[in-house]
C-alpha cells in the first residue's frame, strides 16, 4: 500500500463509524470500507469508516447489501462518503 493511501486511511479511521455517527451514537471505533462502483476501478478516496457491526454484522452494508442498507438506515455508501470527506 502507498504511503499517502495508508495516511488517508488512517485518517477515516480516525473519524470513526460513519454510520454511528449519522445515527448520534457517537464514534465508535470503525473498520475501513471500499465503495466499488460499477466499472470503475478502486478510488483512494472511495472508502469510509464503518463499525464491525454496521461492517460485516447482520445489519450491516455486506449483510443487507447495498439496497438493504439504504432502508434500513435512510442513507447510503455515497451520502455517508460525501459526509466522511467533508470531515477530513
Ligand atoms: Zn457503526
Ligand atoms: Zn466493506
Amino acid at each position: 500500500m502507498k504511503k499517502e493511501q495508508k495516511q488517508h486511511y488512517d485518517k477515516i479511521a480516525r473519524l470513526g463509524c460513519s454510520l454511528c455517527r449519522y445515527l448520534d451514537y457517537g464514534e465508535t471505533p470503525c473498520e475501513i470500507h471500499h465503495i466499488r462502483r460499477f466499472g470503475g476501478k478502486r478510488d483512494l478516496c472511495e472508502v469510509i469508516g464503518l463499525c464491525p457491526a454496521h461492517h460485516r454484522g447482520n445489519s450491516s452494508i455486506h449483510g443487507l447489501g447495498r439496497k438493504g442498507f439504504e432502508a434500513r438506515y435512510g442513507i447510503d455508501e455515497q451520502t455517508l462518503l460525501d459526509q466522511t470527506l467533508k470531515l477530513l
